[in-house]
């Protein structure tokens, strides 16, 4: 196939779901990891081509949304200072901190500025010499190698005005939590397509090896969906756990190597803290000793107020699989992406976002 429209084909995505219906003979919880596939998923009605032995859950793959409060407090308050340059993905801008968000210092005067590249945020350090700029660096590993691009960049340019906030988690950690949880229900996945055409299907051997489950990396159309679930669902009706790969237009065994070699050298694994869901270990990266002169949170002294999600919101149980959004008594009422309360509510990726947008709204 050629063109997008091919991969929203109607008659092609009723093939598939037949297809589905066809070896379905149990009941299967598959976890999409992605908030683009959670997006696609809910957008395109895909639940509803499956047969109801199928349930689809929403893992925790929308950067936005895992991003915890601490961090945007410290967001916050370098942006809020009077020689910053706070630079940053649109998406971020919205996103509540304790008491406000980046757009509301940007109304006050704060300069907030929205890049479409972390490359762009460098070229603002060059043009700004009396200025501090700072890049937030959040998502997963498909936005890690530009960041680091951007890091090393300024470090071989001797930048002295350039730093990153960075946020970055990792996918196969996160997976491997909510497979341990005694309360997990997940039976496969599929893995995201993007973070996989940087860092390859390898890491998830191990997964599959030790919990026994599929793992399928699949793209973010409608058709690269259904075909990722026919393949994760025949084999678990067969019985087989493997990695397999649905997104091969787009991924290799080995992934990106030059990429994975400059992740290697700008960042290193520690704990992160997951908004949600809290801290698992080794999941996530912060810069190396050689590029720590560029991390903002060691050049400037701020800091980040731990607030725990309200009680009625359960978003740390619909990122690890365990509730939709539409089980949250607070969706759609005191919940809503104007005002969101939790994680899966801040990004229009959150399930529960998706969810509001596309008006499913009942409880599955
Ligand atoms: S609807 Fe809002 S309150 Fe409920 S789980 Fe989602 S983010 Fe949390």
């Amino acid at each position: 196939m050629k063109y997008l429209d091919e991969y929203r084909d109607p008659a092609a995505a009723r093939a598939y779901a037949a297809a589905i219906r066809k070896i379905t003979t149990k009941p299967w919880t598959i976890m999409e990891v992605c908030g683009g596939q959670t997006h696609a998923i809910v957008r395109f009605g895909i639940e509803d081509l499956l047969p109801e032995e199928i349930n689809l859950v929403h893992g925790p793959g929308c950067p936005v949304c895992v991003t915890p409060v601490e961090i945007v407090d410290k967001a916050i308050a370098i942006a809020a200072m009077p020689d910053a340059i706070f630079c940053s993905f649109g998406d971020m801008l919205r996103v509540p901190g304790t008491e406000k968000d980046l757009l509301s210092v940007r109304a006050a005067g704060g300069d907030v500025r929205i890049v479409y590249s972390p490359l762009d945020a460098v070229e603002v350090a060059r043009k700004n010499p009396g200025k501090q700029v700072v890049f937030f660096a959040v998502g997963f590993e498909t936005t890690a190698p530009a960041n680091a691009m951007a890091v090393h960049m300024a470090k071989t340019e001797n930048l002295k005005n350039f730093s990153v906030l960075v946020s970055h988690v990792l996918v196969p950690p996160a997976m491997e939590s909510i497979l341990s949880s005694p309360q997990n229900k997940v039976r496969g996945f599929l893995a995201a397509g993007h973070v996989c055409t940087v860092m390859g299907t390898a890491a998830y051997a191990p997964i599959v090896q030790k919990y026994k489950v599929p793992v399928v990396v699949t793209g973010f159309e409608p058709l690269d969906i259904l075909q990722g679930l026919y393949m994760c669902i025949r084999q678990l009706e067969e019985g087989r756990a493997e990695v397999e790969n649905q997104y091969s237009r787009a991924v290799r065994e080995d992934g990106n190597l030059p990429a994975q070699e400059l992740l290697g050298k700008v960042f290193r694994v520690i704990p992160r803290k997951w908004r949600g869901i809290g801290e698992i270990s080794e999941s996530g990266w912060g810069l190396t000793e050689a590029y720590a002169a560029f991390d903002a949170e060691n050049r400037f002294d701020v800091a980040g107020a731990s607030r725990a999600e309200p009680t009625e919101c359960i978003s740390g149980l619909v990122l690890l699989g365990q509730k939709k959004p539409a089980q949250c008594p607070a969706f759609g009422k005191t919940c809503t992406p104007e005002h969101p309360l939790g994680a899966t509510m801040v990004s229009g990726e959150g399930a529960c976002a998706a969810y509001y947008r596309y008006r499913k709204t009942e409880a599955a």
